[in-house]
């Protein structure tokens, strides 16, 4: 962790101000690094996941761009276009922009599907400095000329790896051609696998890179375990940690993963009728529940919210002190995350990941991934030592042989499922 405080950047006098009054005094590593090279003009390749601050990190040089050069700007036109993969996450962009902005004279809309266009359409008439846009409906409005991308001076594009795993490859590309050639460009992902950084060569100049990797920052902070047991016991396990969170002197918010939007709904329903007051949130609800649920769980009138991976992107809730993988991810990237959510700016949070019989094979492909093995946790009444034995036999031989595996000894009358998409 460095030790600069923000002070000793040179940033402007409004930043500095919105700064202390935040009470932010020291940048995080990702904000130390990228601020200086960002307020030189570089462009940026960023290894980083949310939680390291890097939000921060690419508004403030660009807020600092906007009030040091005000400029007229074109109808339809913008001068800063952020594309991020969900609209919770386009959300959180702007909402950092506008509180970070709080003390520059500068314009802002959001551009996103789900709700309706006419008020972003006017809202682009006269022109804005900053854009923050899913892809699909920024592209929707482009092809119906409400939206011009020739002037953007500055380009960001935010969770490229999430952005992908969603299928925008092509979407991100047709932006890209129509962004003109002199513009300075950020790239951030969580993770670089090569179809990233192939993209990433197409977009940036002699960019410099910055890395924070999830074991220096976020996670080192998270107590992550995992538990073995049976999937019917899923449920009295996750009651039994949200009592222990309710008892518990400072209150603090939890959020439960599933892998279905279906047992998303089912859960959060007899988690209430158990009287835990738990919401859940998922693409299948309207913008507006989405936010009302956000909200609430926020206030801490619903402490527990049940997510599916895509609606939890770019909840940045501070107080989350727990995040239960219900269900593992079936893509291992998932995992870093989610257990994200929680340990934010610094805060000491717990991830407890329910392992079934069926999920063996995600949790070996997260190990992998996180090159460390999770620490199992059988302090509970339904812990299965033969799963827990399975798992870390086939641990040793996963490397030599095929990504299959095999036919986990079956144990404790436990039932064979499958998980579905999301
Ligand atoms: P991000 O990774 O951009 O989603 O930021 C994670 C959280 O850290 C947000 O709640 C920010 O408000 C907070 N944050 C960002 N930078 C700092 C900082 N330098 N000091 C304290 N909190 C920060």
């Amino acid at each position: 962790m460095t030790s600069t405080p923000f002070e000793a950047l040179p940033l402007a006098a409004p930043l500095h101000r919105v700064l202390r009054e935040l009470e932010y005094t020291t940048p995080s590593p990702i904000q130390a690094q990228a601020i200086p090279l960002l307020l030189q003009g570089r462009d940026l390749m960023g290894c980083a996941q949310t939680g390291t601050g890097k939000t921060a990190g690419f508004a403030l040089p660009i807020l600092q761009a906007l009030h040091e050069q005000p400029r007229q700007i074109r109808s339809r036109c913008c001068r800063t276009l952020v594309l991020a993969p969900t609209r919770e996450l386009a959300a959180q962009v702007g909402k950092s922009f506008t509180t970070y902005g709080r003390y520059v004279r500068f314009s802002q809309t959001l551009v996103y599907g789900g709700v309706g266009q006419v008020p972003q359409v006017n809202a682009m008439r006269r022109g804005v400095d900053v854009l923050v846009a899913t892809p699909g409906r920024l592209l929707d409005l482009i092809d119906q000329r409400h939206i011009d991308l020739s002037q953007v001076e500055f380009f960001v594009l935010d969770e490229v790896d999430r952005m992908l795993d969603m299928g925008f490859l092509r979407d991100v590309k047709r932006i890209v051609a129509l962004l003109p050639a002199k513009r300075q460009s950020l790239f951030f992902s969580a993770t670089l696998a090569p179809n990233i950084v192939e993209l990433a060569r197409t977009i940036l100049r002699e960019p410099a890179h910055v890395s924070i990797t999830p074991e220096t920052t976020t996670a080192e902070k998270i107590d992550q375990q995992v538990c073995f047991l049976a999937r019917d016991s899923k449920r009295p396990l996750l009651e039994q940690l949200l009592r222990a969170q309710a008892n518990a002197t400072e209150q603090k918010l939890t959020i439960v993963f599933s892998r279905t939007k279906h047992g998303a709904n089912k859960l959060a329903k007899s988690l209430c009728a158990s009287g835990f007051p738990a919401d859940a949130i998922h693409g299948n609800k309207s913008q507006a529940q989405r936010e009302k649920a956000l909200d609430r769980f926020k206030k801490g009138l619903t402490p527990v919210l049940v997510a599916t991976d895509v609606a939890a992107r770019g909840v940045d809730v501070r107080d989350i002190g727990l995040v239960v993988n219900f269900d593992l991810p079936n893509e291992p990237e998932a995992y870093v995350h989610r257990i994200g959510r929680t340990a934010r700016a610094g805060a000491e949070g717990r991830a407890v990941s329910f392992c079934s019989e069926d999920e063996l094979e995600y949790l070996r492909e997260i190990e992998k991934i996180i090159k460390m093995p999770i620490p199992r946790w059988d302090a509970h009444d339904w812990h299965i030592e033969a799963l827990a034995d399975h798992h870390s036999r086939g641990k040793f031989s996963a490397a030599a042989k095929s990504k299959s595996p095999g036919s986990p000894r079956r144990s404790g009358g436990q039932r064979r499922s499958h998980g579905r998409g999301r």
